[in-house]
């Protein structure tokens, strides 16, 4: 090994002679059998056949080196310098057995022809060596060395007038090869040193990308976390400000009221989609699949971006939905409101006059799966061509100058792309500038029977039977939100009993019923997914491991056969 080689690549280089090694032995193999075959008048029989045994022991001593080398390999205690000498011993031997061909079996015989096949031969086995023995200059060396000095030896001892040339044309042969190997070798080591360094390279960058990705999510689930900790008491703030404006206060008071509260919605709409859009990076959001009237969703989507439009604006909003969409689909809802009613709320934001509309086809129909399209087109402003394909990366705005006119964070449309993909589907836009844009979002349901759909469809709404008053459970840690909660419902002359966490929760259902629980989701002891899968299985009839035994006998006793319904206290 030079001083420069890298043990590693050192290790390849050796490892890479010994898989060249087995077809170069069995080329050299055959030629000691075409003499046999062929030079019949030779005179010297014995000695040839001597010679061509010994060649072959010699070739099958390598064979057997390779397998040793093949055998170890594997093994820890395997080393490359002992495998390294192993195989020059072989090509030691190998050359010195061709070597003797010259200057041994080349004398015994005064036939031209003969002279030139032993010549060619021993020429082409030399030449041959260098690529199969490229990777190291000293068994390189060594095989070319101790065969061509053997072929001058045999030269020297045979008469005939042209072997001097033949010697000279023998040396410079030598030179030429040797400088070859010189060059093959170093080009070969230099090739391995950059594919080791890729290697390497490739390692690290593996490395630091699994790095990088582990601390992205615990970024994106601290970020979750955070934003739902800002939630908790901003849901206090908005509340608390609508039962001051619901009092009787002076105008300028009412003013700063009013700006606390469309703020304080800003703000929320801001955390919603830091929390959608962390949850989604985090890969922790998941698509809830269930029954809903299709009809009555967009429906209710449509009354709420109505109430959007200033009274300033000259602007339709309208929808139309084909014949052929059913009522009924199995998907989730909430996630599809999402959708359309930011691209509705950007459709309103970015159109002074015109319209505003929302059309429903269905592109594919089976008896197992719905694809359905949306389509929210407006006449607006529309958006540059070259700004339309970065429009669904996250923080990407059309106008991000300081002067902006439109607010927004930049996250709707990213947060779109992700819920639509998530949902197998796909959302793209087309649009001209002044002209309006066209957003086209094709999501796949399950189609279901209108019979299908539960009671209690729309989301976070209760049902509330001709306005008398519920009894109800709420479950909320926040005492803030719990002060608020009670503030509002029992102003509505509601009945309130309060828990403050899921196992909490089922301690009082366990012994109380109600018309309705209103559950946060992130509490300490147990959380609401966890409460509710407890409560809807017990009304099934499932068996549940999570509380001990009494409580599960208690809650059964009561849950059974029933259906309470259980609404998360959180908007979305
Ligand atoms: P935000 O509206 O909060 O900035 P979005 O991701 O919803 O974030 O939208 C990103 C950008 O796409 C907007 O800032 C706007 O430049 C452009 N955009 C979205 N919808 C429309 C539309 N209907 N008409 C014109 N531009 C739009």
């Amino acid at each position: 090994m030079s001083d420069k080689t890298p043990p590693t690549v050192f290790a390849k280089q050796i490892d890479l002679l010994y898989q060249n090694a087995p077809s170069a032995i069995l080329a050299s193999a055959l030629i000691p059998v075409m003499f046999l075959i062929f030079l019949t008048d030779f005179p010297e029989r014995k000695a040839i056949q001597t010679w061509a045994i010994m060649m072959e022991l010699v070739l099958l001593f390598r064979m057997f080196t390779i397998f040793l080398y093949h055998k170890r390999k594997k093994k820890k205690s395997f080393q490359v310098k002992q495998a390294s000498s192993l195989f020059n011993t072989g090509v030691a031997m190998a050359s010195m057995i061709w070597g003797s061909l010259a200057w041994w079996i080349y004398p015994l015989t005064g036939d031209q022809s003969t002279h030139f096949l032993f010549f060619i031969s021993l020429i082409g086995v030399t030449g041959g060596s260098v690529a199969s023995l490229s990777y190291r200059q000293l068994p390189n060396y060594l095989f070319i060395c101790l065969t061509t000095f053997s072929m001058l030896i045999g030269l020297y001892r045979t008469s005939g007038h042209q072997n001097t040339a033949v010697a000279i044309i023998t040396v410079v042969y030598t030179i030429f090869l040797l400088k070859n190997v010189r060059i093959m070798q170093g080009n070969n080591e230099k090739m391995l040193i950059l594919k080791e360094k890729a290697l390497a390279r490739e390692v690290k960058l593996k490395i630091a990308s699994k790095k990088t990705e582990v601390a992205s999510r615990a970024k994106s689930r601290f970020l979750a976390n955070m934003s739902h900790e800002i939630r908790t008491p901003m849901n206090s703030i908005i509340g608390r400000t609508r039962l001051a404006l619901d009092e009787r206060i002076e105008p300028k008071m009412r003013s700063h009221l009013e700006t606390i509260q469309s703020s304080s919605k800003d703000l929320l709409a801001l955390i919603n989609d830091i929390l959608d859009f962390s949850k989604i990076e985090a890969g922790e959001l998941k698509i809830t699949n269930k029954p809903f009237n299709l009809y009555e969703t967009i429906q209710s989507i449509l009354n709420t971006v109505k109430v959007l439009v200033q009274d300033e604006k000259d602007l339709a909003v309208t929808y139309t939905i084909a014949p052929d969409v059913p009522q009924a689909v199995v998907g989730d809802s909430l996630r599809l409101r999402q959708i359309l009613l930011n691209l509705l709320n950007n459709g309103i934001k970015f159109t002074e006059n015109g319209f505003v509309d929302l059309s429903i086809e269905c592109l594919k129909s089976t008896d197992t799966s719905l694809l359905l399209q949306f389509k929210v087109r407006d006449s607006g402003i529309g958006i540059a061509i070259d700004k339309q394909k970065h429009i669904f990366d996250e923080f990407a705005q059309e106008d991000d100058s300081p002067t902006r006119q439109f607010g927004g964070t930049g996250l709707g449309l990213a947060i779109c792309r992700q819920l639509c993909q998530l949902m197998g589907g796909n959302i793209e836009v087309s649009s001209r500038p002044a002209q309006g844009s066209t957003f086209t979002v094709a999501i796949s349901f399950q189609p279901c029977e209108i019979n299908d759909l539960p009671a209690d469809t729309t989301p976070g709404k209760i049902e509330q039977k001709q306005n008398a008053p519920m009894s109800l459970l709420l479950v909320e840690d926040n005492e803030a939100n719990r002060i608020l909660a009670r503030m509002v419902l029992e102003g509505e002359k509601h009945q309130l009993v309060e828990a403050n966490d899921g196992l909490q929760a089922l301690h009082i259902l366990s012994e109380q019923k109600f018309d309705a629980v209103l559950m946060d989701v992130q509490m300490p002891v147990m959380d609401g997914y966890t409460a509710t899968r407890i409560i809807r299985s017990l009304e099934n009839g499932d068996p549940v491991t999570d509380v001990d035994n009494q409580l599960t006998e208690k809650l059964q006793k009561r849950l059974s056969g029933c259906h309470t319904g259980v609404y998360r206290t959180e908007p979305f």
